[in-house]
């Protein structure tokens, strides 16, 4: 009897063993898409493919560096029919441009050219340069019709940039394709823009936050079917005369954001809002920013103050 105890009890040891295994494996794929590395991680097999073939077929839509996108499309001709999706996130990066008073504002394509973040070149604009690119700024410019998806520039020369909310888009847009194909543990991440779908056998997801100025991690959070992004001035930036000029610009000056905030962690029920809301908070500083950030729900800051 006590022998047969001991092999069920061992049988039983194995097979938990196997089980655990299994519960811990996780499937891991990275590629690079929309300027950044897209990585996920899910115990199922097929999560990447959907997630992969999601992500490409938002940046086909909104990426300003392919010209065949309809961003680049209505860049162009200032008078589009624009897809469901693209007229989405139009509108809601109208929404949080009204929230944050011009903080945040996806019309900033002109000054992104001019600063040379564009393309690279970096250079610091004539005080001239700057007001006539501000001519162009202003979410006030685009006009919308709901109807027929139609998007109009009232003045010429306007010039979308969708850098600070379409990598959280894309992430949702993916989690959402994940869910509808019955993936329950997910997690996506588009270059520091995440969800974090479901758990991770039965523990949430654990995200560290990049210490802004040194090599490691400035802490990290557990999350559970939430999004995380974070904006920061040591992404994209180059220094003169011993000042950092960093990629995110202050849309009501023309010149890039300084505000004092060197990095926005900000976790919320979906990553387009995250997205957005960190680069807002980044332009706004760190109490306009948390002022600003009252008007969502369920939203969380963390700010790196210089
Ligand atoms: P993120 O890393 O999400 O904060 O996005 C930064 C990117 O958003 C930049 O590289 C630009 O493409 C774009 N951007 C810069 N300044 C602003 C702004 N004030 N509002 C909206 N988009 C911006
Ligand atoms: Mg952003």
């Amino acid at each position: 009897m006590k022998f047969f105890h001991l092999i069920l009890i061992c049988a039983f040891c194995l097979a938990s063993a196997a089980l655990g295994c299994q519960d811990r494996r996780l499937y891991k794929d990275n590629r690079v898409m929309m300027g950044t590395f897209v990585e996920v991680t899910s115990p199922d097999e097929r999560a990447s493919g959907i997630a992969f073939a999601e992500v490409a077929r938002i940046e086909a839509l909104l990426s300003k560096y392919d010209p065949d996108s309809e961003i680049s499309r209505l860049n162009k001709s200032g008078l589009l029919k624009v897809s469901p999706e693209t007229i989405y996130i139009l509108q809601k990066a109208k929404e949080i441009w009204l929230a944050s008073g011009g903080a945040f504002d996806v019309t900033v394509g002109p000054l992104m050219d001019l600063w040379g973040f564009t393309d690279k070149k970096y250079a610091c604009p004539q005080e001239g340069q700057i007001k006539k690119a501000l001519s162009y700024i202003g979410m006030d410019k685009i006009s919308f019709n709901n109807k027929n998806n139609v998007v109009k520039f009232k003045v010429l020369g306007v010039k979308i940039d969708l850098g600070a909310i379409g990598k959280g888009f894309a992430v949702d847009c993916a989690v959402k394709k994940l869910k509808e194909r019955g993936i329950k543990s997910c997690l996506v991440n588009a270059g520091g823009h995440i969800y974090c779908l479901g758990d991770r056998s039965g523990r949430p997801w654990k995200i560290a936050i990049q210490d802004p100025r040194k090599l490691g991690f400035a802490g990290y959070v557990k999350l559970k079917d939430r999004a995380i992004a974070t904006s920061g001035d040591y992404r994209q930036f180059f220094i003169e005369g011993n000042r950092r000029y960093a990629h995110i610009i202050d849309p009501r000056t023309g010149y890039p954001a300084d505000s004092g905030v060197i990095s926005a962690t900000v976790i919320a029920p979906d990553c387009t809002t995250a997205d957005a809301i960190a680069t807002a908070v980044f332009v706004l500083g760190e109490g306009k920013g948390r002022e600003f950030a009252k008007n969502f729900k369920e939203v969380e800051l963390t700010v790196i103050a210089k």
